[in-house]
C-alpha cells in the first residue's frame, strides 16, 4: 500500500514551463512556440511544453549523431554501458513516486497502476538491458577451414522513438533501454498529452552518467515533430508505438526518405475467451474486468472483446456487471480509485461516440455508458458493458481504446476461433479452460502475438510483446528487442 502522504507532497506542486531536452540540457523551441497541457483530473491548464519544429528535430538528430560518431557512448565497452544503465535504473527507482505522480498529472492513469507500470517498469527495463548487454556474444560461422566467418551485431547509429500517451515511461523504456544498451544514440518524441515523465527521465539519464547528446527528447505535435523525425535522413531506425493510422504514415515517410527500418507496435481488439469448463468462474470474471477497465481501457492489450460460451453467458455477464459496478472511478491521484481519468477531452468524446454507435447497431447497454464527475472538470467515464454484440459490429471491430467492453456469445471452439480472428488486429488474447488440449489448440489457432491461458495480461521482461496482422511488425522486451537496434554484419576472412 502506498502512503497517500507521499502522493500529496508532489501532486499540487507547480509544473514550470517545459523545454526540449537536447544535447544534455533543456532548450526552448527555436520558434519559441509552446503547446498547452491540460490536466485530465480537472481539465485545468497544467503547464506548457515546447512546441517543436523541423529545426528542433534537426538539432536533436545532429546532437545524437555527433555523440554517436564521437564514440563517447557507442565505443564504451558493454560493461561500462552496463554500469551507467544500472545507475540510471537505481535513480529511476529512488525518484519513483515523484515521476509516477508527474506522469499521472498529464496522462490520468490511476496512481496504483502508474507507480508499478511506469517508473517500476522503466527501472526494471533499464536494469534488464544493462545487465544483458555484456553477456551477448557474436558468432563464428561454420565455414571451411581456410575461412574465418565472423558475424556481429553493431549499433545502428541514431534511433528515433515515438511513443503514445497511455504508458509513456514503460513503453519509452522498452525502446530506449535496448537501443542505448546496444550503443546507439536516441531522439524520442513523446505524446503531446504525456510528455512530463519522459522529460524528467532524460534529466535523470544525464545524472546517471549518460553522455550529453546520447538521449534527447523533443516535444510537440505529432504531425510536425514526429513527421520531421521520421523523415530525417540521419535517423537510422524508427521505433513506434501508437495507432495504425500513424504507423502507416511512418512507413510512407521511410519510403520518402532513407528507407530507415520502421518498427511498429500498434493497436489491438483482443478477445478474452471463456469456455464453460473454466475452473474458477469468479477469478475469470475478475480478470476479465481488470483486463479491460484498468487505466480506463487505454491499454494496447486490453481484453475489449469478451467471448463467453452460450451455456454460461448470462451467469458470467451477471458476475462481470457486479464486479464492474464495484469499481470506483475517481481522481487518479487518490489511491482508492480503481480507475482514473481518460487522457484527454478528445479521447473521452470519442468513447462517448462509440457508446452511441454501439446502441445504434443493436448492442444492448447493460452497465455504464456515461461521462461522470462532470463537476470536477476532469475527463471521467463509467466502465461500460455491452451485451449481445456480434463480431461484425463496429464496436467489435474497431479499437476503441477506452473503458468499453463488448460481450459476445459463442457456440463452440470453432465459433470462438472464427470470432477471435475476425478483426484486422492480432495483438493479444486470453483463453480460460480446464482442458489442456483446448488451450493448446487455441494457442495454435488464434492469430495474436501473445495468448494468456487462465489469466489475462501478466508478463515480464523475459517475454517479447508484439503484434500479428495489423497490430504491428516488431517486438518490444526480451533479448529479441536488441535485434531492432543493431545491424547484422559479417566478415569473410581468408586464412590462406
Ligand atoms: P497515435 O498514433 O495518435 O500517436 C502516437 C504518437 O505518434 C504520438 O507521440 C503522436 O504525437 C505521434 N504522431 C501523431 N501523428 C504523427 C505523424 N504524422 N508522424 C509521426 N508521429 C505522429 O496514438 P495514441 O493515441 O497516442 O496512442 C494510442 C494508440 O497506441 C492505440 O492505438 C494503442 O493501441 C496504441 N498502443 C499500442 C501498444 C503496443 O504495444 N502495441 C502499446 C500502447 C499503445
Amino acid at each position: 500500500m502506498i502512503s497517500q502522504n507521499s502522493i500529496e507532497s508532489y501532486k499540487e506542486q507547480d509544473i514550470p514551463e517545459q523545454f526540449h531536452f537536447i544535447g544534455g540540457r533543456k532548450q526552448k523551441s527555436q520558434t519559441g512556440n509552446t503547446v498547452e497541457v491540460f490536466s485530465p483530473r480537472n481539465g485545468k491548464l497544467l503547464t506548457t511544453l515546447a512546441s517543436g519544429d523541423v529545426e528542433d528535430i534537426n538539432l536533436a538528430v545532429s546532437s545524437a549523431k555527433q555523440a554517436f560518431e564521437s564514440g563517447i557512448w557507442s565505443n564504451k565497452s558493454p560493461a561500462e554501458r552496463k554500469k551507467v544503465l544500472i545507475r540510471f535504473a537505481d535513480l529511476i527507482e529512488s525518484h519513483a513516486m515523484e515521476i509516477a505522480v508527474l506522469g499521472v498529472r498529464d496522462n490520468g492513469t490511476e496512481i496504483n497502476m502508474a507507480l508499478k507500470a511506469e517508473p517500476g517498469s522503466a527501472a526494471s527495463t533499464f536494469r534488464y538491458y544493462g545487465e544483458a548487454i555484456d553477456k551477448l556474444y557474436g558468432e563464428i560461422a561454420p565455414t571451411s577451414n581456410s575461412i574465418l566467418g565472423l558475424i556481429e551485431r553493431s549499433p545502428v547509429g541514431v534511433v528515433g522513438v515515438i511513443v503514445p500517451w497511455n504508458f509513456p515511461l514503460m513503453i519509452g523504456a522498452w525502446k530506449v533501454a535496448p537501443a542505448l544498451a546496444a550503443g546507439n544514440s536516441v531522439v524520442l518524441k513523446p505524446s503531446e498529452t504525456a510528455s512530463l515523465s519522459l522529460l524528467r527521465l532524460a534529466e535523470l539519464a544525464v545524472e546517471a552518467g549518460l553522455p550529453e547528446g546520447v538521449f534527447n527528447v523533443v516535444t510537440g505535435k505529432g504531425s510536425v515533430v514526429g513527421e520531421a523525425l521520421a523523415l530525417h535522413m540521419d535517423v537510422d531506425v524508427l521505433a513506434f508505438t501508437g495507432s495504425g493510422f500513424v504507423g502507416r504514415r511512418l512507413l510512407e515517410y521511410s519510403a520518402r526518405s532513407n528507407l530507415k527500418h520502421i518498427y511498429l507496435e500498434l493497436g489491438g481488439k483482443s478477445p478474452n475467451i471463456i469456455f464453460p469448463d473454466v475452473a474458477d468462474l469468479d477469478k475469470a470474471a475478475s480478470a476479465a474486468v481488470n483486463g479491460i477497465f484498468r487505466n480506463s481501457g487505454q491499454v494496447c492489450i486490453a481484453g475489449s472483446r469478451l467471448l463467453v460460451h452460450k451455456s454460461i453467458y448470462e451467469q458470467f455477464l451477471e458476475l462481470i456487471i457486479q464486479k464492474t459496478q464495484q469499481m470506483t472511478v475517481g481522481d487518479p491521484l487518490d489511491q482508492s480509485s480503481d480507475i482514473g481519468a481518460i487522457n484527454s477531452a478528445v479521447q473521452l468524446q470519442q468513447n462517448l461516440d462509440y457508446v452511441e454507435t454501439a446502441k445504434s447497431e443493436g448492442a444492448i447497454l447493460c452497465s455504464g455508458g456515461q461521462q461522470i464527475l462532470v463537476g470536477s472538470g476532469g475527463y471521467y467515464m463509467q466502465p461500460t458493458i455491452f451485451k449481445d454484440v456480434t463480431a461484425e459490429m463496429q464496436i467489435a471491430q474497431q479499437e476503441v481504446f477506452g473503458p468499453i467492453l463488448c460481450v459476445i456469445p459463442f457456440e463452440d471452439e470453432d465459433d470462438a476461433v472464427r470470432i477471435a480472428n475476425s478483426t484486422n488486429y492480432g495483438l493479444a488474447a486470453g483463453v480460460w479452460t480446464a482442458n489442456l488440449e483446448v488451450a493448446h489448440r487455441m494457442i495454435r489457432k488464434i492469430k495474436s502475438g501473445v495468448i494468456h491461458v487462465n489469466c489475462y495480461g501478466g508478463s515480464d521482461l523475459t517475454v517479447p510483446l508484439g503484434g500479428l496482422k495489423q497490430s504491428g511488425n516488431g517486438h518490444d522486451k526480451s533479448l529479441h528487442a536488441i535485434e531492432k537496434y543493431t545491424c547484422l554484419k559479417s566478415a569473410w576472412i581468408n586464412l590462406g
